[in-house]
């Protein structure tokens, strides 16, 4: 099989991957394949559920993050991330995904982020995070449990709200 990606030095941001062809929107850059059992939150861990957290094999781990990404997440059947493209991407660019698009929260990345990109949040951030806008822009390019998550807390604080209204009446 020939590399549609590969692993470069890039410009003040460390290695990163890049494309050897060109992606259109949805094209699977790389399939996500799960390495070992989920251990606990840690540094290079991906989310892989509301709960676990674990490592891919290969170049998954390896992905520059990005404000302004040209990849976005999809978790595939076997609990792995597919890298999926956001939109058209060249042979030769760098490919990115937004952390936030994985990790419901990052306490891993305490310096500041150097993506570039005119949106850049300063830090990277994670989907709790966000504003209401971005995860608009990333709909069905994050992993579902990130949605799940978000709709447990809306779903929470409106019963909190309603038992606070019941118990001022
Ligand atoms: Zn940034």
């Amino acid at each position: 099989m020939t590399a549609t990606i590969e692993q470069r030095t890039t410009t003040g941001r460390g290695n990163g991957i890049f494309a050897l062809k060109s992606f259109r929107r949805g094209d699977v850059v790389l399939v996500g394949e799960l390495d070992a059992t989920p251990i606990k939150n840690h540094s290079h861990a991906s989310q892989l559920s509301k709960t676990k957290f674990g490592f891919h094999k290969g170049l998954s781990s390896k992905f520059n993050h990005s404000c302004d990404p040209n990849c976005g997440i999809i978790v595939n059947d076997t609990g792995g991330h597919n890298v999926v493209a956001l939109g058209d991407i060249s042979a030769g660019e760098e490919t990115t995904y937004d952390y936030a698009m994985r990790n419901y929260a990052i306490e891993h990345f305490p310096d500041a982020c150097i993506c570039g990109a005119p949106n850049c949040r300063a830090s990277i951030t994670g989907w709790r995070d966000l504003p209401q806008q971005r995860k608009d822009a990333y709909a069905g390019f994050v992993a579902p449990y990130l949605i799940e998550i978000d709709r447990e807390k809306t779903a929470s604080s409106a019963a909190s709200a309603a038992s606070a209204v019941s118990a001022g009446a």
